[in-house]
């Protein structure tokens, strides 16, 4: 799976459609202090569905829309898109191509998208979930964020590592599971009951 794309309009600085094309290999973004480098790795952590304005460096998710400059007037909708060439299948698709699309007007009102689909939050978590994108990804690595993982919790550090090897699916899986069976083997004690009560 690469990265391919990223669509970015009314995202913080980015008030114009802005679209990046990542070539294959390594890309490094240049550019003065605040002109918008790590803007653009914050509308990745946006689209792929980061839910803590904090975590964006702002005290509200609507601080993510352009709020304007002296020269021009605020927007009232953020919209970014990242595409990902998915043609060997790494993430569980049918899909060769996989984009995603976030979009959050100031009245709050918001939009998810898988390939031009509305979906929910949790059906993009579920599809990349152990890439290390989804919810949490570690494959953003922030400012300051190398010390948070060195100093976290042994439990917060072994999520991590579950994460990379593959496990955490299985792990939520497994906990389904058990919760499923929890439920039917109520359910057959209370058939039981009612066999008892009956016969
Ligand atoms: P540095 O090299 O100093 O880390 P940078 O290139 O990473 O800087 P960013 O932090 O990405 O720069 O961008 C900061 C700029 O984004 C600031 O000028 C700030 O005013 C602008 N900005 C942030 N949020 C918004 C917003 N909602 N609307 C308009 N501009 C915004």
């Amino acid at each position: 799976m690469k990265l391919k794309t990223l669509e970015i309009s009314g995202f913080k600085s980015f008030a114009d459609k802005t679209i990046i094309d990542f070539m294959p290999g390594m890309t490094g973004i240049v550019g003065p202090n605040g002109s918008g480098k790590s803007n653009i790795i914050e509308a990745i952590r946006w689209v792929m569905g980061e839910q803590s304005a904090k975590n964006l460096r702002g005290s509200k998710m609507s601080d993510v829309i352009f709020g304007g400059t002296k020269n021009r007037k605020a927007l009232n909708r953020a919209e970014v898109s990242i595409t990902f060439d998915n043609s060997d299948h790494y993430v569980k698709s049918d899909f060769s191509e996989i984009r995603i699309t976030r979009r959050l007007y100031r009245s709050g009102e918001s939009l998810y998208q898988i390939n031009g689909a509305d979906c929910r939050l949790r059906d993009i978590h579920e599809l990349f979930m152990d890439t290390g994108l989804g919810r949490e990804g570690f494959s953003i690595i922030s400012q300051g964020q190398v010390e948070s993982i060195f100093s976290s919790k042994p439990e917060e550090r072994r999520g991590i590592i579950e994460e990379v090897a593959g496990v955490y699916k299985y792990k939520q899986n497994k906990d389904k599971a058990e919760k499923e069976l929890l439920q039917t083997s109520d359910n057959l004690s209370r058939v039981s009951d009612i066999l008892h009560e009956v016969t």
